[in-house]
């Protein structure tokens, strides 16, 4: 019996220009950019991870830069938003902060016990902050990433979920719930059904994933500012060859297992149209060489680039981290 999946490992989205997506994950977010490497499948364009300061799986965000590609459009067999989590009692000093780097679409209201900031970023994928009391408990020290504009008390802990519309739930529901072993989060059914991962030992808080039944939108279309796919973890290779095995025995279309440096990545499509990704979480993102005081500094590339490694620097547009830690939030008097 497969132990059941216990969290969210990534998501991956796609974005415009890499230096815009640099200036708000890293800058306006406080994000830290853990890596920057190619697209292994097009490495003429970059992969940019953001995550915590270990670039810890279920911290973090990617996304593969198509700068001047057109945007994509919202609609089924898609995420449609995807939410990060905040401490309860940082909610004002986010509100206050995107309103001073004049973040669009930001709105604020409540989900159970939670306060849910929506956002969008600058190629108008669909955030959301989420201000949970889980997210208040202190982070291991190590894990912070003490180099961004934005001070401990108030960073961003991790991914919290993402939200799906999906023409028609019940496979997918059935997936989640009788494969995976995730559980209903809430009683109530109806148009939206959340579900939440099983954390091993109970030690991590629960992640979410959203289902929304939108039976009369149109099909979505995957690109600028939309999610790519979503990854959940598994704890090693072993693990990772179970499921695969299991998914591969009811009919899943599943890929072969794939070296992305950083971890073991295996990809099948949900019924409602997702694309699923489950990562493993060894070897992490020092497997390169980069250590913790280094991560993300450097155009990292997968040993089969390496050769070409002078003419893909010189098509990759330069990109550089943000120097804001004189902005308002992280003055001394705030
Ligand atoms: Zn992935």
């Amino acid at each position: 019996m497969l132990p059941p999946i216990t969290g969210l490992h990534h998501v991956t989205a796609m974005c415009g220009d890499p230096q815009r997506n640099v200036d708000f994950y890293a800058g306006v977010l406080g994000l830290r950019l853990v890596k920057r490497t190619v697209n292994f499948d097009d490495p003429s364009t970059y992969h940019l991870y953001y995550g915590d300061a270990l670039g810890a799986p279920g911290t973090l965000l990617t996304f593969f830069a198509w700068p001047g590609a057109q945007r994509g459009r919202r609609g089924t067999g898609q995420v449609a938003v995807t939410a990060l989590r905040i401490p309860a009692s940082s909610v004002s000093f986010w509100l206050d902060r995107l309103h001073t780097h004049q973040v669009v679409g930001v709105d604020v209201g409540k989900r159970d016990a939670a306060t849910v900031i929506s956002l969008a970023d600058p190629d108008g994928m669909r955030l959301e902050l989420v201000g949970t009391p889980e997210a208040d408990d202190a982070k291991k020290d190590e894990a912070v990433w003490r180099g961004g504009p934005v001070t401990l008390e108030h960073a961003i802990r991790a991914l919290h979920g993402v939200t799906a519309e999906l023409a028609a739930t019940p496979k997918t529901v059935a997936l989640l719930t009788e494969v995976m072993g995730l559980k209903p989060a809430d009683a109530e059914v109806g148009r939206k059904q959340r579900f939440r991962t099983v954390s091993s030992g109970g030690e991590k808080p629960n992640q979410f994933i959203e289902l929304v039944a939108a039976p009369d939108d149109r099909p979505g279309q995957v690109s600028v500012g939309f999610v790519h796919h979503i990854a959940w973890r598994a704890q090693d290779a072993a693990t990772q060859a179970a499921w695969r095995e299991k998914l591969l025995s009811l009919g899943h279309a599943v890929s072969p297992v794939i070296d992305r440096t950083y971890f073991h990545a295996i990809y099948f499509r949900e019924p409602g149209g997702v694309l699923f990704e489950i990562a493993t979480d060894p070897p992490g993102f020092t497997a390169d060489g980069e250590t913790l005081e280094t991560l993300g500094s450097h155009l990292q590339l997968p040993p089969q680039y390496e050769g070409r490694r002078a003419a893909l620097e010189a098509g990759l547009p330069p990109i550089h981290l943000p120097s804001d830690h004189t902005s308002p939030q992280a003055s001394p008097a705030e």
